[in-house]
């Protein structure tokens, strides 16, 4: 926890839980991404975390935003940011999406089929195009599905489809799967991406852009590599597949830009246990699945938790949230250990969750308010 947390927290008045993102930690973690990747721009994944104060401030610092629809696109530009610095990064569009986004004057735009460049060519005559490719994911806590993107030999005939159409096929993007701590994950994709330059030379039209899209790390139980161990593995794997002729790149950090720069505040409404003899107590917050934490599902994110009574004995704890909705428990296959002199009424610090945590806030279920951040 940052000190202007600490005395944040210290100062807070109101009651329920809430996540506090530290805005000079958001601007370390920008400049540390421009410092290991100097010849790479930056395009913030908005959908990691939208507040105002936060798009503000990376604007500020010059980067670019990574956007999945109108409205976030819209929320850049009220940072005074201009269109030029925006991709939008969603391969599913509505084409009045599309057309809406180019005469906000948005030019770059993501696809993995011959379909969405279709939309493209009808509204938004001249744009640039990237394709998305299919990447496994290996590797990453947070992996991505077959949603997005299309075999490699696909994409060279959707971009080409796209050079017919009169657009231009500017690049190939994939993302290596989210909480990626392989610093090499981005090696097989940059293969495949320097066959797809290759191939589309043959064809009769270059490309320039490789999107090396998001997956870099916030770190929490575990540590991860720094910014600058993705940037040299990053550099290595683009002088093997590409030579000399290094393409334009851009990354499109979201968890690794705000991640590790916020903290819920939670308090614990109920300790109990099923049986006398039930081995593990369980703990129920005010926040759980519904109130900002869903990437516990399948326990796939563990957020270090920390207690007012750390350094007391442990013992294991099922962790749940408030809501009447089974699924609403955070961690019960690895349960957690929380001290044993834990109580109702503590307040408990969630560490590393300024990203993926409002906007996977539900608006009301059950009538919890949805979670309430603070930028400082
Ligand atoms: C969500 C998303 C990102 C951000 O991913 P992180 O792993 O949080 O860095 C980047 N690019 C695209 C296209 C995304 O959908």
């Amino acid at each position: 926890m940052t000190d202007r947390i600490r005395e944040f927290l210290r100062n807070r008045r109101e009651d329920g839980p809430c996540v506090v993102v530290d805005l000079d930690v958001v601007r370390a973690n920008y400049a540390a991404f421009a410092r290991a990747l100097p010849d790479t721009r930056v395009f913030y994944a908005v959908k990691a975390n939208p507040d105002a104060a936060i798009l503000n401030a990376l604007a500020e610092m010059g980067s670019c935003f990574d956007c999945a629809s109108v409205a976030e696109i819209m929320m850049v530009l009220a940072t005074g940011a201009g269109a030029e610095r925006i991709s939008f990064g969603n391969t599913i569009k509505k084409e009045r999406d599309v057309a809406r986004a180019f005469e906000l004057g948005v030019r770059l735009f993501a696809v993995d089929s011959a379909e969405e460049v279709e939309k493209i060519a009808r509204v938004a005559a001249g744009a640039k195009v990237f394709c998305r490719i299919l990447c496994d994911g290996a590797g990453a806590e947070w992996p991505l599905s077959r949603k997005f993107g299309c075999e490699p030999e696909m994409a060279v005939d959707v971009l080409e489809h796209a050079y017919r159409l009169g657009l231009e096929p500017h690049g190939v993007s994939f993302h290596v799967g989210s909480q990626q701590k392989n610093v090499e994950a981005w090696d097989s994709a940059l293969a495949s991406a320097s066959a797809i330059f290759r191939a589309c030379a043959e064809r009769g039209f270059t490309l320039s852009l490789v999107n090396l899209g998001g997956g870099f790390p916030a770190k929490y139980l575990q540590d991860v590599p720094a910014a600058e161990a993705y940037g040299e593995a990053i550099f290595r794997a683009l002088s093997r597949h590409f030579g000399n002729a290094i393409p334009q790149t851009i990354i499109e950090p979201g968890r690794g830009m705000v991640g590790a720069a916020g903290l819920i505040e939670a308090e614990v409404v109920l300790i109990s246990k099923k049986s006398e003899d039930d081995p593990v107590r369980w703990v129920y917050l005010d926040i759980g699945k519904f109130g900002g934490l869903a990437e516990t599902m399948d326990e796939a994110i563990r957020y270090p938790i920390r207690t007012p009574r750390d350094g007391d004995a442990v013992e294991p704890c099922v962790l749940a949230g408030p809501t009447c909705d089974s699924a609403d428990v955070l961690y019960e296959k690895t349960p957690v250990l929380l001290p044993v002199s834990l109580a109702i009424g503590d307040k408990v610090l969630i560490e590393a969750t300024g990203a993926y945590t409002t906007t996977y806030s539900a608006v009301a279920f059950n009538g919890f308010d949805p979670l309430r951040s603070y930028v400082i």
